[in-house]
């Protein structure tokens, strides 16, 4: 079988974006395609150009951040995973693992080529227990799915990426993914019992426990969750289930600016109503996505969007709420309060990237957390270095967690002045991030196009404690090297 390797990386960008030297990987030659053959069998290996392409990238179209793998494997049990990566391992190849390549941070990109090692095959719900509530679960089952399987059991998953129709499980632990739940029930480590993972020595080991409590040593499980790929493959996942919430209502508070919007989620997480999902889109977004999706919104000439989803365990429960929801936000200004229909506000909320895109291919988006009372000051930052750099920005907010995905549009900036002009826009942003308590990304991760900026931001000594972790889990670097952070 012939092997295709194509480098879209000159050592200069390469060095330019993570600041390294290349370790030295060997090629895959065709002695190890056969043997890679061997373990999972023909029909899930691939060097087949075409397929190889859609490995090559992620959500990001910036083809600078696209590199070809030079195979991509489909291993159907974590046996398999296990003598991929203990070939891998002592022949010195590189090994991205990759769910559903929905990541917007390009982390599922092979930068080094080698091993895509998708999980795409190991994609069965093993068991739903509806008396214990948890589901286990192989990680190339679609969120939705999962969110299905618990439903149709009666019982609720809380995980709930906007992208949730296509991304995997075992992305959203690796990615330790947030989404539009995480106020009240957290990021999807709060969702997470235990793992099953495969070591970069191809040791298969079971993390964490179905416990209500552990203090047993060190707590691996959540050292894997959120760690990219990049010390150790997951092949199955325990997932909490929670009682299905009996009343749900959308709340769309409207606001003349973004103090007032903004100022609303202390508010409401003061008088103990508890939302679900406090989620915030600026007026330019609400005007991209009205044109996006050619259709009116309501006060689309001037409100700012605050989207409030709330549970009450009766109607009463639920009517309450909403009464106290309605009046904070009227004596915080709102221009109106509606109650939303779930289909409609939801689309718009989550239209809100393909609407930046439809405006401008090229853009930044960036996913920045900071304290939840700093998002205003964020947005203060961002109105002056839009007017300084020439940009225009679209904001959507999970303001209930600080987590705001500023996207930053290329618009009229000249080809030849972009990379430039992001770069000190960068600087400056995250300048002011940090100095408010914040940090580089709230629920995308940092992967390889945030790689130059978690040097220049984080402290040395974490810095530091992270690439020790690296080196001791994987001290051949063969698992998604260059990923979060380079190690010398
Ligand atoms: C329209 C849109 C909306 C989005 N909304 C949200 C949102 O609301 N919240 C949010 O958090 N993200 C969101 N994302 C980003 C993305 O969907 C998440 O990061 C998601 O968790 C990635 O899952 P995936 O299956 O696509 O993983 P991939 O992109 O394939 O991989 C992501 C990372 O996980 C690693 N990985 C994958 N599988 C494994 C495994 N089995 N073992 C070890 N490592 C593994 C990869 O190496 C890579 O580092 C959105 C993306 C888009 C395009």
């Amino acid at each position: 079988m012939p092997v295709h390797f194509v480098y879209n990386f000159s050592r200069e960008i390469l060095s330019l974006l993570g600041g390294y030297t290349v370790p030295k990987y060997n090629l895959v030659t065709s002695d190890i395609i056969s043997r890679l053959e061997q373990i999972v069998g023909s029909k899930n290996i691939t060097t087949d150009p075409e397929k190889l392409e859609l490995y090559s990238h992620d959500e990001e179209s910036d083809t600078q951040y696209h590199k070809m793998p030079e195979v991509v494997l489909f291993p159907e049990t974590a046996q398999q995973v296990s003598q991929i990566l203990k070939l891998a391992n002592s022949e010195l190849i590189p090994v991205v693992p990759r769910a559903a390549g929905t990541g917007l941070a390009c982390a599922a990109v092979p930068i080094h080529g080698g091993i895509v090692l998708s999980v795409e095959k190991m994609n069965k719900i093993l068991e739903v227990n509806t008396d214990s509530m948890y589901m286990v679960v192989e990680p190339g089952v679609r969120t939705d799915d999962i969110q299905a399987a618990a439903t149709a059991a009666g019982l609720f998953y809380a995980g709930d990426p906007c992208s949730g129709d296509s991304c995997f499980i075992g992305g959203n632990v690796a990615t330790n993914a947030g989404g539009n739940r995480a106020v009240k029930y957290g990021t999807t480590r709060q969702q997470v019992y235990e793992l099953e993972m495969v070591t970069a020595q191809g040791d298969i080991v079971n993390l964490g426990g179905r416990l209500a409590k552990n203090s047993t040593g060190y707590n691996l499980e959540q050292l894997i969750i959120g760690s990219e790929g990049t010390l150790g493959v997951i092949t199955k996942v325990t997932l909490k289930l929670a009682p299905q919430p009996k009343e749900v209502i959308d709340l769309l508070g409207i606001f003349p600016d973004v103090d007032a919007a903004i100022g609303i989620v202390p508010k409401l997480i003061k008088a103990g109503v508890t939302p679900t999902s406090v989620e915030f889109m600026d007026n330019d977004t609400v005007k991209s996505v009205e044109h996006f999706l050619n259709e009116k919104l309501p006060h689309s000439d001037r409100g700012h969007y605050v989207l409030i989803q709330v549970e009450g365990i009766n109607e009463e429960d639920l009517e309450d709420k909403s009464v106290s929801i309605d009046e904070l936000c009227n004596e915080n200004g709102a221009i109106e309060v509606l109650v939303g229909d779930p289909s409609k506000v939801w689309k718009w909320r989550k239209s809100y990237l393909e609407a930046a895109r439809h405006e401008c291919l090229i853009m930044a988006k960036e996913d920045m957390v900071v304290p939840v009372d700093k998002i205003p000051e964020v947005m203060r930052v961002a109105t002056q270095l839009n007017a300084k750099y020439g940009v225009q920005t679209r904001v959507a907010a999970h303001a209930g967690d600080g987590n705001v995905h500023l996207t930053i549009l290329k618009g009229s900036i000249p080809d030849a002045e972009w990379e430039k002009t992001i770069y000190d826009y960068h600087h400056e942003v995250y300048k002011a991030v940090y100095a408010m308590g914040g940090k580089l990304s709230g629920e995308h991760g940092i992967g390889y196009k945030r790689k130059k900026l978690m040097h220049e931001f984080t402290n040395p000594v974490e810095l530091a404690m992270m690439q020790a972790i690296k080196k001791a889990l994987d001290p051949n670097l063969i698992l998604n090297p260059g990923k979060i952070f380079d190690v010398e």
